[in-house]
Formats: structure tokens, C-alpha cells, sequence
């Protein structure tokens, strides 16, 4: 269902004027309450009358992590103290963590923001929503909450963790929407299976939204066909609200984005330059409605692609590929970049080994190696050394073939890589240890 078709349905033009209109607000409420941005714009040369609408966003100087880390912990708010009512914070996965202030209303578009993709995933009144995002500073577990309240769904706010006793309240209250990590999903799924939950007979998910790091294509199938339901992306981040900046609808083409509340761009990372829908690039956001710590072309350092073809949903708002990976996350092998998502593509697509994998970099006499780590699956696992040769093969040359370089292959029993109840951890780089 649409949950706010007035809005989410809006032609094109009237949704660029919308956004112009309250871009020229946001920069002139930045300007005057936030040393920072107004000691960038003058040195940019840029005034907020300079600012006439969305045309004049490329005049506008980038906003990068490192300002919220040097500006920690308050240093960016741009409504008074006494205005704030939350203060979430980033899990920390790339370093020292950083804050991000709401105002009430802020809060309140953020939980619109979630309530139109969990209305997308399928979710209304009658439902039963199972967060197994964390609770707390992370923005997983609360947003998805907020999400699920304001559409008056049964919230079960499980957090993240205590897999069986999460499966056993799946069953015995009859959840019928799961939130969580995607890599967490997986890990709720197999051991549903290992427990002999069926789905369709001791569970009945419907659907799911699963985000907050990267998953592909692959491991959707894999979910859908572990739960039998509809497995959706949706995306966020602290800094711009949480989850809910964008989402996917049942088409699964590309999440939409909450364009009445953010503007999205995407640059060549390297100039800095806007690039046309249908080009891979890095991720810029410019928050439009936040009041407490706004956000101006916040350089996210995801890559993606945008499409603003029309979706068959209705919805009119422009789409986002699925992130293929950070750039923080991009490996550079042997002067080759390799994103971890195109190896779970390959692992994921073969028969015998299990989706929990783990890459290892390391430098031996000067030159980058890559290891692959997987699990093999119980069966395989019990099966001929022939047979468990002829995988090791088939990743092998798939590996090579899709990434172009080669990779030794490890593989590992059952159950042997750690698994992940939030955000999964697929790296692990040794080359600045020696
Ligand atoms: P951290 O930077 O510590 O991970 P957040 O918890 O705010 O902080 O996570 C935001 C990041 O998580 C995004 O910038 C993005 O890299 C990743 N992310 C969130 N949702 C998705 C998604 N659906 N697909 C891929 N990556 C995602
Ligand atoms: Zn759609």
C-alpha cells in the first residue's frame, strides 16, 4: 500500500519545486545557526540568497564524516540544546562513532520516512513486526520500531541476539514481519530450520525489511526461499535520519527515496562532479526538513546508481540500486578493485557452501593475496573429497572470472565463521599489520 500517495506519487516537477523550496530553508537556517556551514559557504563564495532552488544545490560545499567527528558531539546542531530529543549515534563500523541530534519534528518525518517503506513491504494495523535490529544508539532498532507504531502495527521489539528465544516468539505470537540485518536474517533462518520450524506451518512471515549494510541479489533468493516471503531492502544512515531514506517496493527494482525529505545526487567520487541517473557513483544527501543537525551534500561514500524511469508501483519518487559496497569497503587486491558483494554474488549462487564467508587480505613478498573463507554445507561437508574439490573449483574460476583476480579458496566446516546479529563483519584486512 501507498501510505502517503499525495506526496509519494507527486509528478516530478511539483516534487523539484517542493524540494527547491525548503533546500532555500535549510541553507538559510544552516547558515545562521551553524558556525561551520557558514564559515564553509563564505569560503566557497556562496550567500544563502545565492540559493534560489534545487538548480543551485551544486554550488553548495560538501559536508564529509570527518566534520561530524570534529565536530563531536554537539558542534553541528543547528537548533538549540533544548530542542533535541534524541541523540542516535553511528554503530562505528568505519571508526570513531559519531552523533546526530533530532528535534521533535525530526523524529516525527523520520518515522514517516520508515512508516512509507514498511507500508511498501506490506505492513498495516493487523500486523505483528519483529525488530531485531539493535536497540539504542544505532538507528536499526528504534527507527524500524517508530516505522512499525506509526502504521499501528504489534510491535515485538526483540533488539538483536538470543536467536532461538527470537524464533520461539516467531512462533508461539505469530510474527508475521521481520526487521533485521540481512547477514542476521540468514542466521535466523538456518537455524529455523536446524529447530525444524517450517514456514507456512509454525511461521508466518509475509515479508521483511532487511538493511543497514550491503546484500545482494543472491542472498535475497536465499532469504525468501529460507522464510517464504518477500525479502525488501531498505536503507539509511545516522546522519541523514536512519532507516527509511529510502526503500524498496514489491517490484524489487531499486529503493525509492523520501525525495519530500531528502535530496539525493550521486558524484564521481574523485571530482566531486553530479552525475546523470544511470551512472554508478558515490551517494550525496541533503537533508530538507530536519531542523535539529541538517545535513548539506553529505558525501555518504556508498556507491550506487539511480534510475528515475517510472515504477510500476505509482510511486514516483527516483530509485536507488542497491548499494554495491562503501568505498571505504573497496578493496584494492592487486591493483583490482574488489567490492565483498561481488564475491557473496558468486558464493551465494553455489550449491554446496553456505552464504557466511569472510575475505582475508594480506601481503605476502610484496604482493596483495586474497583468501576466501566459506562454509561448506552439512551435506558437503560429509560428502567426497572429489566432490568438495569440484566446489573449490567452481569458485575458484567464478571468483576469477567475475572479480579478474584469483583467489585462494578456504573451505571451512559447518558453523566455523562467526556469525553476525548485526551488521556482518565480511573483511578482514591484515596488509597494515606488517
Ligand atoms: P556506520 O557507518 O557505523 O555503519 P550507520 O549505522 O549509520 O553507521 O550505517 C549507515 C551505513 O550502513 C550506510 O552508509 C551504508 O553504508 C550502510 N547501509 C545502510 N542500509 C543499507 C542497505 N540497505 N544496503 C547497503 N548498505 C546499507
Ligand atoms: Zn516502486
Amino acid at each position: 500500500m501507498i501510505y502517503q500517495p499525495e506526496i509519494e506519487c507527486m509528478d516530478r516537477e511539483s516534487m523539484r519545486e517542493l524540494q527547491g523550496k525548503r533546500l532555500v530553508e535549510t541553507v538559510a537556517w544552516e547558515y545562521a545557526n551553524v558556525p561551520l556551514y557558514r564559515a564553509r559557504m563564505d569560503e566557497a563564495g556562496v550567500k544563502p540568497q545565492d540559493i534560489k532552488g534545487i538548480d543551485d544545490l551544486s554550488k553548495l560545499p560538501f559536508t564529509e564524516k570527518t566534520d561530524l567527528r570534529d565536530e563531536f558531539p554537539f558542534g553541528l546542531l543547528a537548533a538549540p540544546r533544548s530542542e533535541i530529543v534524541r541523540i542516535q549515534g553511528s554503530s562505528g563500523t568505519t571508526g570513531h562513532p559519531i552523533v546526530a541530534g533530532y528535534t521533535r519534528g525530526d523524529v516525527a518525518v523520520w518515522q514517516q520516512m520508515v512508516a512509507r517503506a514498511m507500508s511498501a513491504a506490506g505492513v498495516t494495523k493487523d500486523d505483528i513486526v519483529q525488530v531485531a535490529y539493535g536497540y539504542g544508539l544505532f538507528t536499526g532498532g528504534l527507527g524500524a520500531h517508530q516505522g512499525a507504531t506509526e502504521l499501528g502495527a504489534m510491535v515485538i521489539p526483540m533488539s538483536a541476539g538470543n536467536t532461538q528465544r527470537q524464533l520461539m516468539m516467531m512462533k508461539e505470537l505469530g510474527t508475521t514481519v521481520l526487521c533485521c540485518t540481512p547477514s542476521y536474517a540468514i542466521y535466523l533462518g538456518e537455524t529455523a530450520r536446524e529447530m525444524g520450524l517450517k514456514p507456512g506451518v509454525d511461521l508466518h512471515l509475509k515479508s521483511g525489511c532487511f538493511g543497514a549494510e550491503p546484500w545482494t541479489e543472491e542472498m535475497r533468493q536465499k532469504l525468501e526461499s529460507l522464510f517464504e516471503f518477500d525479502a525488501l531492502d531498505i536503507y539509511g544512515l545516522t546522519e541523514i535520519a536512519g532507516p527509511g531514506v529510502a526503500f524498496e517496493c514489491m517490484e524489487k527494482h531499486g529503493m525509492h527515496v523520501n525525495e519530500d525529505h531528502v535530496i539525493v545526487e550521486v558524484i564521481d567520487p574523485k571530482t566531486g562532479e553530479q552525475l546523470p541517473a544511470g551512472t554508478p557513483g558515490e551517494l550525496v544527501f541533503t537533508t530538507i526538513t530536519k531542523k535539529g543537525q541538517p545535513m548539506i551534500r553529505y558525501r555518504t561514500h556508498d556507491i550506487c546508481t539511480l534510475d528515475d524511469s517510472p515504477c510500476a508501483c505509482g510511486r514516483s519518487a527516483i530509485r536507488m540500486s542497491r548499494i554495491t559496497g562503501r568505498t571505504d569497503d573497496m578493496l584494492v587486491i592487486r591493483g583490482v578493485n574488489v567490492f565483498p558483494s561481488q564475491i557473496e554474488g558468486v558464493l551465494v549462487g553455489i550449491e554446496g557452501v553456505s552464504p557466511h564467508y569472510q575475505l582475508e587480505v594480506d601481503r605476502v613478498n610484496s604482493t596483495d593475496t586474497l583468501a576466501v573463507n566459506v562454509e561448506l554445507t552439512e551435506d558437503m561437508f560429509s560428502d567426497t573429497v572429489s566432490s568438495v574439490e569440484a566446489v573449490r573449483r567452481k569458485i575458484a574460476e567464478q571468483i576469477k572470472s567475475v572479480v579478474g583476480i584469483s583467489a585462494k579458496i578456504n573451505l571451512v566446516p559447518p558453523k566455523s565463521i562467526p556469525r553476525s546479529e548485526g551488521k556482518a563483519k565480511r573483511v578482514i584486512d591484515k596488509r597494515n599489520l606488517h
